[in-house]
């Protein structure tokens, strides 16, 4: 499985708020197996929302969305997916029942909007907050707020599966550049994907289809290369 994130925000685009749920997101898609290929960061604006969604739902199995979630004036998210799939928000009976029977809200205590989702979409239920989230064909909406946005994510986790890898890391002293035959022969006689990390020492993430060549090709470049 193949999937995009895009994260909602004008605070992110300006620097205010570090995008900590793409990246938690993209932790956890790949532990499911799921290779994310783009995280795109847009402003709270319904035609840049729309247009970024449909282009991911053609190319990807899966399109996560966060942010701009909820009945406040610059949450535009629900009506740029909806503008994405050619329908409108409309009032959702399954987020209302969920709302009073979860939380002490009335119906007629909701702020307006609360419960609009676009026409045909699934409700996600919120367990950390109120804004519903929602899923349509392949497009999955989910709140700004972190805890939010996690406890949502598990609810619907199982529906985001890939092919699983094995990772092994081999640590070293060595500079970058030094490492390149090793890693050109380390690729040629192992069926894995080689990372290469620079930072206080060089971090190589080796990545196999199963455990077995992960280990191998690790064993082959620890005996190579000087230890970190
Ligand atoms: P609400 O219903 O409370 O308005 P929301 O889904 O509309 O929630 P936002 O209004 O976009 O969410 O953001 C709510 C809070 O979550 C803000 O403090 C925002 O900075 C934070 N937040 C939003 N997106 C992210 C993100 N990608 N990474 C980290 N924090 C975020
Ligand atoms: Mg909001």
């Amino acid at each position: 499985m193949r999937a995009a994130v895009v994260t909602v925000g004008d605070e992110l685009l300006s620097g205010d708020t570090v995008d900590t749920n793409a990246s938690w997101l993209c932790n956890r898609l790949d532990e499911r197996g799921v290779s994310v290929e783009r995280i795109t960061t847009v402003p709270d604006r319904i035609a840049d929302i729309a247009r970024v969604i449909n282009e991911y739902r053609a190319e990807y199995d899966a399109v996560l969305v966060t942010g701009g979630v909820g009945p406040t004036h610059d949450d535009m998210t629900m009506d740029g997916v909806a503008t994405a799939f050619g329908r409108e928000v409309v009032h959702s009976e399954a987020a209302e029942e969920w709302l009073v029977e979860h939380t002490d809200y009335a119906a007629a205590d909701l702020t307006e909007g609360t419960t609009h989702l676009p026409a045909g979409a699934r409700m996600l239920p919120n367990p950390e907050g109120v804004a519903p989230g929602a899923a349509l064909d392949r497009v999955y909406v989910l709140p700004g707020v972190p805890g939010e946005m996690k406890a949502m994510f598990e609810e619907v986790a199982e529906e985001f599966e890939g092919d699983h890898t094995h990772v092994e890391v081999v640590r070293t002293a060595e500079p970058e550049s030094a490492l390149i035959d090793r890693i050109e022969t380390v690729r040629e006689e192992f069926d894995v994907t080689v990372g290469s990390y620079p930072g206080d020492d060089v971090r190589l993430k080796l990545t196999a289809g199963d455990p077995e060549t992960a280990a191998a090709a690790a064993a082959w470049l620890r005996e190579r290369v000087d230890p970190a």
